[in-house]
């Protein structure tokens, strides 16, 4: 069997591996990235947010993305019926990046990898990791190639950053269930004549069309729009016919994308997606890391997704260099924890904005624009700055604010 040796070996080409391969690669070790696919390829997951620029900085590729001219994300709009609340990055509490981009995943991920590629990193595709044994901190990965065979690959670490394919987890059977129910999407990229109308392109929408179904509208420089529907399985149910169908009778029960989308075209087949949260018992072992995806997943309200995945990817390359040059990494203090900051602090929004109260908060008619400039940091992806109140406190200061707010109304009213 063909037998290569390499200092890391990163699995899966995502933003994840190429943040992570980038900043192991500029360090001086010898890595490489082995993907299952051929790239492009599609992928969920369009809209960024400013914090993942931090991480799309230090591995090297903001001048590429600059050059290729994708769609600039200053803000995100909610709407429910009537109401609008718009959130401005430029007025974030938390000191950073004020605007990011929306990207068809396809273009976006292609680009890492070749922008990696270009560095020197040897980027495999259609390179499928099939097998993985340990001995201590060294490991023998086998591979099978594009051309039907395999090879081993041996390496003195691991980043498995295979985003929905977890290879780790399902290999050594470190998967958990998620705290959080499972949910659905139907979704397709549309045509988009009517964007200026609605004062787009350059920020996201999300509808709140009911308590637990809302739509996220992420407009692309290309003219087209992706807009999907998310929420419990069974509302899908009430729509008769083909997935087209429904996301056409869907679109059609909601003022907002009735009046944009009813009579546009989609750019593809219609798509489902469902039961996305998963967990895995733990995120390190001698001579591996999770990063991304794999550590867990929660839910895409709050386009939290690649913002975690390039922030651990590139929080995980820190830590793998500083142990390859002899120091002992405490990666439970360093690693897990930190990362653990960040999708706790998105996990109290993502329950709050399903229960109400986040809902209540965001379309109240008396927000207090300090409140509102903490609330657009967490928005922003800036979950780990601990003097924002609505980091620090995250698991408790929703539901308070929201008692207040149904307090106030309800004194409004004269109840
Ligand atoms: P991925 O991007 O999934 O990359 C992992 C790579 O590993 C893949 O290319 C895969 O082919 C490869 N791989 C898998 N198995 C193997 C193997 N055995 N060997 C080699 N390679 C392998 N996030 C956002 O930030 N914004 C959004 O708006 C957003 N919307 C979303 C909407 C929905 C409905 C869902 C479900 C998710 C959404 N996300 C969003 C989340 C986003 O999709 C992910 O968080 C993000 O893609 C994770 O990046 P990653 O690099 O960890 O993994």
């Amino acid at each position: 069997m063909n037998i290569e040796i390499v200092d890391v070996l990163v699995i899966g080409a995502g933003p994840s591996g190429s943040v992570a391969a980038s900043i192991i690669n500029k360090a001086g070790y010898n890595v490489k990235i082995v993907e299952k696919v051929k790239f492009p390829r599609f992928v969920i997951g369009e809209s960024l947010l400013p914090r993942c620029m931090e991480a799309l900085d230090e591995a090297g590729f903001i001048p590429a993305l600059e050059r290729k001219g994708f769609q600039q994300k200053f803000g995100a709009k909610f709407v429910k019926g009537e109401q609008i609340t718009d959130f401005d990055f430029s007025n974030k509490f938390t000191e950073g990046w004020n605007w990011t981009w929306q990207v068809p995943r396809a273009d976006f991920d292609q680009l890492l990898a070749e922008e990696v590629a270009r560095m020197g990193v040897p980027v495999e595709f259609e390179t499928e990791v099939t097998g993985i044994t340990f001995h201590g901190t060294d490991s023998v990965t086998t591979v099978t190639t594009p051309d039907g065979g395999s090879k081993e690959i041996h390496a003195r670490f691991i980043v498995d950053a295979s985003g929905y394919g977890r290879v780790i987890p399902r290999l050594f059977n470190l998967d958990r269930p998620s705290n959080l129910p499972s949910r659905k999407t139907v979704f397709a990229h549309f045509e988009d004549p009517n964007r200026f109308l609605f004062d787009e392109p350059n920020r996201i929408t999300i509808i709140a069309h009911q308590p637990d179904i809302w739509a996220w509208v992420i407009p692309f420089s290309n003219g087209n729009t992706s807009v999907g529907f998310v929420g419990n399985p069974a509302f899908f149910d009430q729509f008769p016919g083909s997935t087209a169908d429904k996301l056409r009778a869907i679109i059609n029960s909601n003022g907002y994308t009735a009046q944009r989308f009813s009579d546009s075209a989609f750019i593809f087949e219609p798509r489902t997606l469902e039961g996305w949260s998963v967990t895995t018992d733990r995120f390190y072992g001698d001579g591996f890391v999770l990063t991304g995806n794999v550590t867990e997943f929660l839910d895409p309200i709050f386009s939290s997704g690649v913002t975690l995945a390039t922030a651990s990817g590139q929080k995980a390359a820190q830590l793998v260099c500083r142990q390859l040059a002899g120091e002992a990494i405490d990666w439970q203090q360093q690693y897990v924890e930190p990362t653990m900051q960040g999708v706790n602090t998105f996990r109290s929004y993502v329950m709050a904005w399903y229960d109400g109260s986040l809902q209540d908060i965001i379309f109240s008619a008396n927000q207090s624009s300090e409140i509102k400039r903490q609330i657009c940091s967490v928005l922003a992806g800036y979950v780990w700055d601990t003097a924002n109140p609505f980091v620090r406190r995250h698991d408790t200061v929703l539901t308070s604010l929201a008692k207040v707010i149904k307090l106030e109304a309800e004194s409004v009213a004269g109840l």
